[in-house]
């Protein structure tokens, strides 16, 4: 793995989140981008090398959605940018961690993503990110 690509932080109302972040780092975000598949919006601020990804669900079925019922707002996921994402999941399957997805999906700001099950990394949802080249 090459580097934390971001941090996600779920949020339950995301226009309010965003000023709230905007004050917070003193810039606005990059980016707002709905992803339709896992129902919910996503606000991206770049700071340095790494960004803070803001989800909000879209749907009561988002997986952002059961996770705030469940455990309140807050760190949701890191996310960490990998070279070869189909070369990084069989590696981490043959290792004995979970994967929630078994094909590389399409996610916010450009990236393909595979999701590791909490149970299987102490707690944190891991997700595995390679930029798309265009
Ligand atoms: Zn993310």
């Amino acid at each position: 793995m090459l580097k934390v690509e971001h941090i996600g932080i779920a949020v339950q109302d995301l226009a309010s989140a965003n000023q709230l972040f905007a004050k917070l780092f003193n810039k606005a975000a990059y980016k707002i981008e709905e992803v339709e598949s896992e129902g919910v919006n996503t606000s991206f601020f770049q700071l340095g090398e790494t960004k803070i990804e803001l989800l909000e669900a879209t749907q009561e079925e988002s997986p952002i959605a059961k996770f705030i019922k469940k455990r309140g707002e807050g760190i949701h996921h890191i996310a960490y940018e990998v070279e070869n994402i189909e070369a990084e999941m069989s590696r981490l399957e043959k290792e004995g961690f979970t994967l929630l997805n078994k094909v590389p999906k399409q996610g916010a700001d450009n990236k393909l993503v595979c999701f590791l099950h909490p149970k299987s990394t102490n707690g944190v949802l891991v997700e595995l990110c390679q930029e798309i080249i265009k």
